[in-house]
């Protein structure tokens, strides 16, 4: 194979670019995780993730994993077994989090949605309405489904959960909205966040978390499930509070640089930079669906993702063949449809480390990649993403 000439695009939606900051910052030796200025360094980054979470009060256990670890650590510190959980449906995400939840005993009740729409609050309310006796647990919601690119407004849920007078605590996946869409962790009442490194925050993949209110706390200290590696209890005896086991010191100077970068753009620069390029992203798939071309997945503009778009391909085409060619043919990197969307969508990433001009290239190459393989389209894709970006 020839080497790819110029720059390669990435637009996945996670792992996404890295900063050359980040990765100079993570480039160097092995040090010492027990050292006093290594553990400064991860309560002082753990402290500067708080407003991302938007909390002042939450307790962030770090640990070596990526978001399925985060996702286990929820269930094993919050349950015991036999314990019923009320999950949203959104798509390949939270059948994935309820698959987990089920192989570790707990009962798994699903509030179905349309999932190029996402869930219905008013079901949440009956949902939880229906359970007298109050043997749910928790409500679980993933805030932005990464495989459909619909975002839930998680605000609209918890009122959902106060509506029904229901105390099941809030769980919410934040793996693809962290530092890319706004998230309030307090004033929503969300009792426990699950996060990683590789999306909004422009890591490597490995390093990921759990955020837990003190109502959360509370709960895992009745929970019953085993476990050992993920134990809230034992990483509250550590100095820095989290990890059980050898801590990936790379990835702490990483993240403090990856935090330098959001405080100096700021959080509503940064939400208004990702709402204008999903802005722009929807504006070229809406210019391609004309004459029966690819199309929006998600259906609902209210909850339309600001940090992903999942494009739906005609009947007949397969959105595999165009991710592939996309990155054989123009080195732009697109993501896959997961689990029934295979070969149905293709997704485009619009969070983290992006411009406009990024943006552009990507469904420039997009749109060449509709002509090359004689994909229907509305043509002008580009320009409409420009219009809105100019
Ligand atoms: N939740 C969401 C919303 C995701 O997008 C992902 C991965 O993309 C996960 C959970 C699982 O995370 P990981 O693949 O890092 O284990």
């Amino acid at each position: 194979m020839p080497r790819p000439v110029g720059r390669s695009f990435f637009a996945n939606p996670g792992p996404t670019n890295i900063p050359d900051p980040v990765l100079r910052a993570i480039h160097r030796p092995s040090q010492d995780f027990m050292d006093e200025g290594f553990i400064r360094l991860v309560l002082d980054c753990r402290a500067r993730l708080l407003p991302i979470l938007g909390s002042t009060t939450a307790e962030i256990f770090f640990m070596t994993g990526s978001g399925h670890g985060a996702w286990e650590a929820s269930l094993v510190n919050l349950f015991s077994p036999g314990d019923r959980i009320l999950m949203l449906e959104s798509g390949y995400f939270s059948d994935s989090w309820t698959e987990m939840a089920r192989r570790f005993g707990l009962e798994v009740e699903t509030v179905p949605a349309d999932r190029r729409r996402g869930v219905d609050p008013g079901a949440v309310t009956a949902a939880l309405g229906a359970d007298a006796a109050h043997r749910i647990k928790a409500v679980c919601a993933v805030h932005n489904e990464t495989s459909t690119g619909v975002a839930i407004p998680l605000a609209e849920i918890r009122g959902a959960i106060d509506a029904a007078g229901h105390p099941a605590l809030l769980l919410a996946d934040t793996i693809s909205s962290l530092a890319s869409l706004p998230f309030r962790m307090d004033e929503w009442r969300v009792d426990l966040v699950v996060g990683g490194s590789q999306k909004g925050l422009m890591l490597p993949t490995g390093l990921a978390f759990c955020a837990a209110s003190p109502k959360a706390l509370a709960a895992h200290r009745e929970a019953s499930l085993p476990r050992f590696y993920m134990d809230w209890s034992i990483m509250l005896t550590r100095r820095h509070r989290s990890f059980v086991g050898t801590i990936p010191t790379q990835m702490f100077h990483g993240l403090a640089e990856a935090l330098s970068l959001i405080e100096a753009e700021g959080l509503d620069a940064l939400y208004a930079r990702h709402a204008r390029l999903g802005a722009a992203v929807r504006a070229a798939v809406r210019a391609w669906a004309a004459n029966a071309g690819p199309s929006l997945y998600c259906a609902d503009p209210a909850r339309q993702s600001d940090s992903v778009t999942a494009v739906l391909m005609p009947d007949g085409h397969d959105a595999e063949a165009l991710r592939c060619h996309a990155l054989a043919r123009y080195n732009v990197s697109l993501g896959g449809g997961l689990g029934a969307l295979s070969g149905r969508v293709f997704r485009i990433g619009h969070l983290g480390d992006l411009n406009e001009p990024m943006i552009l290239g990507t469904l420039a190459a997009v749109e060449l990649s509709l002509r090359d393989l004689g994909v229907p389209h509305g043509r002008g894709g580009v320009a409409a993403a420009m219009e809105v970006l100019a």
